[in-house]
C-alpha cells in the first residue's frame, strides 16, 4: 500500500495547550532539533485549550499555599490521584503561570493591587483560579500559537490525523506515527526519535458532551491498541451545568461554566425548588460530581424544564453584575435564546473530561521508550475528579515538562530504528477498512452509542447496566465494521474520518464501560448504585486497562500515598 514518509526528531501530536508548550519547550531546548506538530484540526481553533472558560487554579495568592492546592486536589479526586504527579501539577503550575505572562505574553484579570486576581470555583477552598474573563482559554492559545508562528522552526501538519503509532522492528522503542492526511486523503508515515501523545482525550461518546468536535479519544484509542496500559478509565467527568437547548443544535452540551455556581448561582428543578440541600451540605458549590449526581436524580424523578433538565438561575445576583462578571456566557445563551443574567437557563449534566488516560511517569514517559503523553491523554494527576481549573494547568505544565524532556531523551537514546514494516502495513489498511463496504447510517449508529454511555456508563452505574453496554458495544462495533464510506474518494472525505472518529469512541467506550464494571465502589465521578460507599481510602487502588491480542483485561494496583495518607494533611499557609 502506498503511503508517503518524513521524518523529523520531535513529533507533537495535537496542538491544545500541551502540545503548543511541548513545541514552544522543545524548540528553546534545543533549536537544531526538527520539532513537528501534527494536529487533527487548525493551529490555534481546535482542541479544548481554547475552549477553557474559566480559568487556571495556581497557589499564588496570600494566604493560599501549594500544599493546600495539593490537598485540594487529593480531596477532590477521592485519594486516588497518583501524588508525586499532583505535587508536580500544583507546583509547576505556579511558574508555569509566570512564564505565560512574562514569556508567552497572556495577562490575566487583576484586583485593584496589580495582583493576579483568583475566582472561586466549586470543590476549592480558596479562590485561585486565575483567569482572563470567562474566555481564558482563547487567551492562552492565541498567545502560544504566535508563539508558535514565530518560530520557523517548528514545523506545522494541520489536518492531519494520526492513526497509528509504529513501534520499531525490535519491538524496544517507537519508531514514528501513521497519519491520513484528511486534506488530500494521502497516508503518511511520521518518523521520529521522541513522540508526544497530546491529543486532549474527549469523551464525547455521550449524548451531552462538552469537548471539541475534532476530539474522539482517538490517542488512547491508538495507545490501547499497541498494548498501553490506560489507568483510571471509569473516572469520567460530568460538568453539571451543560446548556440544554433542546435536541436540534449543537449548543445543547456545551458547557456554563463552574464559576456561575462558584460565585452564587442557584439550581432549581422544574417544580422551581432549591434542590441542592436535599444533597449536600455545600449546595451548588459541591463538587461536579456531586451536583451532576443531584441534578441527574432530579430527572430521574421527573421534575424537569421543558427539554428535560433542570434551571440555573444568577438573576438574584444583580443582572447587571453577571452580565459584567460572564459575558461570554451570557452572550451564548442569548444566541440560544435564554437570560442568563435576569432568568432562568435549562442545564444538563454533560460528558467534559476524562481523568483516565495513558500511565505516565511525573517526566511524561510511558512505558514504550520514546512516547511520552501530556495533557488530557495522561491520567494520574486528578485521580477520581478533576478539580475545575486542573485542567489546563496539567496541560500547560505538563506539556511543558515533555518538551523539557524530550530533546534530552534523543540525545541519549542511541541512533533511530526502522519501524516494523508488517504493523505498518496492517494499520494502513485498517485505516482503509470503511471503503469498498456497503455505506450504511453512520448516524444512527452514532445515536446509539449516545444512548447506550449516557443510559448505562453515565452518571448514575450499576452492574446490570454495564453488562448491558458492554454488549450493547459489541453490537455497535459490529455493526460499524460492517459499514462502509460510499465511493473511493479520500480527499477531504469527512464521512470517512466520521467513521474512523466512531472506530475510536467505541473502543475506548468498551473501556470505560469495562472499568466502571470493575470498580465496585463509588468515587468521585464514578457512581455505582449498587456499590454507593467509597471504600477505605487507605486500601484504595487504581484500574489499569490493558488490550493484548485482541482481549482487554482489567488489573489494578494500590495507590502510592508518597506525600501524604487519607485522614493526614499538608496545609502550609504562605506569608
Ligand atoms: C468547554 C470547556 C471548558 C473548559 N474550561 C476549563 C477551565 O475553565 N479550566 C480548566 O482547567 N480546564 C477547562 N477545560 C478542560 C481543558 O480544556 C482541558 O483539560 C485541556 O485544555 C486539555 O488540553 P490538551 O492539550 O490535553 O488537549 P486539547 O487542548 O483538547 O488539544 C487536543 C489537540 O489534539 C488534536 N487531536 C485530536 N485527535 C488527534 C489525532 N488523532 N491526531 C492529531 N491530533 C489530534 C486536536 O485537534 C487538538 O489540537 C475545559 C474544557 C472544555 C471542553
Amino acid at each position: 500500500m502506498l503511503i508517503d514518509r518524513a521524518i523529523t526528531d520531535i513529533l507533537i501530536l495535537g496542538s491544545g495547550g500541551a502540545g503548543l508548550f511541548a513545541a514552544l519547550h522543545a524548540h528553546r531546548a534545543d533549536p537544531d532539533l526538527a520539532v513537528t506538530i501534527a494536529t487533527k484540526g487548525l493551529l490555534g481553533k481546535c482542541g479544548c485549550t481554547r475552549m477553557v472558560q474559566g480559568g487556571y487554579n495556581v497557589a499564588l495568592h496570600k494566604g493560599d499555599s501549594i500544599e493546600r492546592h495539593f490537598m485540594d486536589t487529593i480531596e477532590g479526586g477521592k485519594w486516588l490521584p497518583h501524588q508525586e504527579l499532583a505535587w508536580t501539577l500544583v507546583t509547576r503550575a505556579v511558574e508555569r503561570v509566570r512564564e505565560l505572562e512574562n514569556e508567552i505574553g497572556c495577562f490575566f484579570d487583576r484586583n485593584p493591587d496589580g495582583t493576579l486576581h483568583g475566582k472561586a470555583f466549586a470543590g476549592q477552598t480558596f479562590d485561585r483560579t486565575v483567569h482572563k474573563g470567562d474566555l481564558t482559554g482563547i487567551e492562552i492559545i492565541n498567545r502560544l500559537m504566535e508563539q508558535v508562528w514565530a518560530r520557523p522552526g517548528i514545523a506545522r501538519l494541520e489536518e492531519h490525523r494520526a492513526v497509528a503509532l509504529i513501534p520499531a522492528r525490535d519491538g524496544a522503542s517507537l519508531a514514528g506515527v501513521l497519519f491520513a492526511d484528511i486534506r488530500s486523503g494521502a497516508l503518511r508515515f511520521i518518523a521520529a526519535g521522541a513522540v508526544l501523545l497530546a491529543t486532549g482525550g474527549g469523551p464525547t461518546m455521550y449524548r451531552y458532551h462538552t469537548p471539541s468536535g475534532d476530539k474522539s479519544m482517538d490517542g488512547l484509542a491508538v495507545a490501547l491498541r499497541l498494548g498501553l496500559p490506560l489507568r483510571d478509565m471509569e473516572m469520567v467527568q460530568f460538568h453539571p451545568t451543560g446548556l440544554l437547548a433542546g435536541p436540534d443544535t449543537r449548543m445543547t452540551g456545551t458547557v456554563l461554566e463552574e464559576g456561575l455556581r462558584g460565585s452564587g448561582g442557584h439550581l432549581l428543578n422544574g417544580v422551581m425548588q432549591r434542590f441542592m440541600g436535599n444533597y449536600d451540605p455545600d449546595l451548588e458549590r459541591a463538587t461536579r460530581d456531586v451536583v451532576s449526581r443531584a441534578i441527574y436524580s432530579e430527572m430521574r424523578a421527573g421534575r424537569t424544564s421543558p427539554h428535560g433538565g433542570v434551571y440555573i438561575k444568577m438573576g438574584h445576583l444583580g443582572p447587571q453584575r453577571v452580565a459584567k462578571e460572564f459575558k461570554g456566557m451570557v452572550d451564548r445563551c442569548r444566541d440560544c435564546g435564554f437570560d442568563l443574567a435576569g432568568g432562568l437557563v435549562e442545564v444538563v449534566p454533560t460528558a467534559h473530561y476524562l481523568m483516565g488516560g495513558l500511565i505516565c511517569n511525573p517526566d511524561t514517559s510511558t512505558e514504550l521508550p520514546g512516547l511520552f503523553v501530556a495533557g488530557e491523554d495522561a491520567s494520574g494527576m486528578h485521580g477520581a475528579n478533576r478539580l475545575g481549573g486542573n485542567g489546563v494547568a496539567n496541560s500547560t505544565v505538563f506539556g511543558g515538562i515533555a518538551g523539557d524532556v524530550m530533546p534530552a531523551w534523543l540525545a541519549r537514546s542511541g541512533p533511530r530504528r526502522p519501524p516494523d514494516e508488517e504493523v505498518l502495513q496492517a494499520e494502513a489498511a485498517r485505516v482503509l477498512h470503511a471503503f469498498g463496504k456497503k455505506p450504511g447510517d453512520l448516524n444512527r449508529l452514532r445515536e446509539r452509542l449516545f444512548d447506550v454511555m449516557w443510559e448505562d456508563v453515565g452518571v448514575i452505574r450499576n452492574a446490570d447496566g454495564l453488562v448491558r453496554a458492554i454488549a450493547a458495544l459489541d453490537e455497535v462495533e459490529a455493526e460499524l465494521l460492517a459499514t462502509g464510506v460510499a465511493g473511493g474518494e479520500r480527499r477531504f472525505n469527512l464521512t470517512w474520518h466520521d467513521w474512523l472518529n466512531m472506530r475510536s469512541l467505541v473502543e475506548t467506550s468498551r473501556v470505560i464501560a469495562a472499568a466502571a464494571r470493575w470498580r465496585e465502589n463509588s468515587r468521585g465521578a464514578h457512581f455505582r448504585a449498587d456499590f454507593p460507599a467509597a471504600g477505605n481510602f487507605a486500601e484504595s487502588c487504581f484500574s489499569i486497562a490493558r488490550r493484548t491480542a485482541g482481549k482487554l483485561a482489567i488489573s489494578d494496583a494500590p495507590v502510592v500515598f508518597s506525600h501524604v495518607r487519607p485522614g493526614e494533611t499538608l496545609m502550609k499557609e504562605s506569608a
